[in-house]
């Protein structure tokens, strides 16, 4: 329901900037950052074929995919697959707690890859998934 919902939403979005890039050139620059797949407005992913959705937006030297948009003068940065997880969730990543992945790649946002949980329940449930060459990689926050 809610990925049908999206992906409707997402192709009337990019049919509206199409119509926008015909009637202005300077539209023309934008088109790259517009492709992929719009998720959550304002969040676009590219499809893996194993179904994870990688995030468009810069990555961080750890992996997390993170925006900084400025909010009151202030800048304050996001991480794409928290926003995606509180968009499916409908409410905020409870206190304490953040978004850990399904799968093991940290730039993946595809909502059904993410849950919340403790740092404890987290490195729990790494400890017993991941082949024991990964086991030191704590997927945090
Ligand atoms: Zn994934």
């Amino acid at each position: 329901m809610w990925e049908v919902y999206r992906r409707e939403n997402s192709q009337y979005r990019f049919k509206e900037e199409r119509i926008k890039d015909v009637r202005s050139t300077s539209a023309r620059k934008r088109q790259k950052q517009l492709r992929g797949q719009e998720i959550i407005p304002g969040i676009r992913v590219q499809i893996q074929p194993n179904g994870c959705m990688i995030c468009t937006w810069a990555k961080r030297s750890d992996g997390y995919a993170i925006k900084g948009t400025k909010i009151n003068g202030k800048t304050k940065s996001f991480y794409g697959h928290r926003l995606v997880r509180e968009d499916k969730l409908g409410r905020p990543v409870k206190p304490g707690y953040f978004a850990g992945h399904n799968c093991y790649d940290r730039d993946c946002i595809n909502p059904d890859h993410l849950w919340e949980g403790t740092p404890a329940d987290n490195s729990r449930d790494a400890e017993r998934k991941k082949p024991l060459s990964l086991r030191s990689r704590l997927d945090m926050p």
